[in-house]
């Protein structure tokens, strides 16, 4: 009997009607024969209203206690979809994370998940019936009430998978898949059949906000097979797993994009030892993360110096490095808050030369002036004007195949 966990997010237990339509999908899945854990999140937007209740009394809210008020939005969800089930005939018991032993380390608001119990939830499928569980919460070892950070129910789903050794586990959203890019940008973008956790996890952390980033390192880490499926309607969704032989690769699976970039350039800095980690760690002292650095080759002893970071930490990021720059004699400092990074990737990048100046010549063929550029073994990613954004990103999609038929699998 195959061990299936499903995990719902917020919009799709937004209301009776959506919780009863959970309940009806669940009693199918165990009425084929498999074993489920239910792992749910609060109903749509209960947790920002429940943040909202705790900045309403308090300035500054005691980190333990805002974990305490918003664990009870996942508390209602599981009571209500065990009640639904019930009430279909198919026997269901709810969990909150500390009753099934979610044990966390202490870290309120941004937990981590360090070891599960599983017995309890084994007990009860070994009886028939559903185990309903709480996302995005645990216990310390200190028996306080713990959460994942935003998004963490994937989590929860992921590590419940791993320490029972689920055979799946399915996230079921409002989207019915992982997409080659968002579709509001380019129409043509296409649901992937698969795609493997690395190349999720770019897809992820470049802003592809589907799947919490966490969710897919634990699923890659234990090799949990992941599936992404949509809760209003039937389908295949996307199965985000290892890369197998027998997968035929795309050569680009998809390209990520994010909005929220800015650019910082100090010009004229002495090219000396040192002088790039005085610059960034007034950054990273600030608690400003920054994400892509590229140093020039030095001319006439100086050289410049570019990185980009949050748009939201621009103003702050631009004050200190001006800071910076003048205790280090430097030339000039610029900013730009109006761009954005747009990036291909692919496991198949490795095996092939080429990807790069393909890139490059089209969106040279479309005037797109490229800013800067970055690489890992499996991503290509260029900094370009904002106004750009929608351009490249379909210039890109059409370049490298990717609403065809003849890229899937
Ligand atoms: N309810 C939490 C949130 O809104 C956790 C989750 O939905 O995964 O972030
Ligand atoms: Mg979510």
């Amino acid at each position: 009997m195959a061990l299936i966990v499903q995990k719902y997010g917020g919009t799709s237990v937004g209301s009776p009607e959506r919780i009863q339509n959970v309940a009806w999908r669940v009693k199918r899945c165990r009425d084929e024969g498999n074993r489920v854990i239910v792992v749910v999140s609060a109903m749509s937007g209960e947790t920002d209203r429940l943040l909202g209740l705790a900045s309403a009394v308090a300035s500054n809210a005691v980190p333990r206690e805002v974990d305490v008020l918003l664990s009870t939005g996942e508390q209602v969800t599981i009571a209500l979809l065990a009640m639904a089930l019930n009430d279909i005939d198919c026997p269901a018991v709810s969990y909150t994370g500390s009753q099934v032993h979610i044990r966390t380390d202490s870290a309120h608001n941004k937990a981590r998940i360090q070891e599960i119990d599983g017995d309890r939830v084994l007990g009860d499928l070994e009886e028939g019936r559903v185990v309903v569980v709480a996302g995005f919460q645990g216990v310390d070892e200190f028996g306080n009430i713990t959460t994942l950070g935003r998004g963490g129910s994937d989590t929860t789903a992921v590590a419940l998978a791993a320490a029972l050794k689920g055979d799946e586990c399915q996230i079921y959203t409002d989207v019915d898949g992982v997409y080659t890019t968002d579709p509001r940008v380019e129409p043509k973008a296409r649901r992937l059949d698969r795609i493997t956790f690395e190349e999720m996890l770019e897809m992820a952390s470049l802003g592809s906000k589907v799947l919490q980033i966490r969710s897919v390192e634990f699923a890659g880490k234990f090799n949990v097979p992941l599936r992404v499926l949509s809760s209003f309607e039937d389908g295949p969704g996307t199965l985000i797993t290892y890369e197998d032989a027998q997968m035929e690769q795309a050569l680009i699976s998809g390209i990520a994009f994010n909005r929220n970039e800015a650019k910082l350039t100090v010009t004229g800095v002495p090219d000396q030892p040192g002088v790039a980690a005085r610059i960034l760690t007034a950054i990273s002292d600030a608690n400003i993360e920054v994400d892509m650095i590229v140093q020039n080759v030095a001319q006439d002893a100086t050289t410049d110096f570019t990185f980009t970071v949050n748009r939201g930490d621009f103003k702050k990021a631009l004050a200190i490095l001006e800071s910076t720059a003048s205790a280090l004699g430097a030339r000039q400092v610029k900013g730009d808050d109006k761009i954005v990074k747009v990036s291909l990737v692919g496991v198949g990048m490795r095996s092939h030369a080429g990807i790069a100046s393909d890139m490059f010549s089209a969106l040279a063929a479309e005037n797109i002036n490229i800013q800067m550029i970055g690489t890992s073994e499996i991503k290509i990613s260029v900094v370009v004007d904002e106004k750009y954004l929608e351009l490249a990103v379909r210039t890109l999609h059409s370049k490298f195949g990717l609403a065809d038929e003849v890229n899937a699998e």
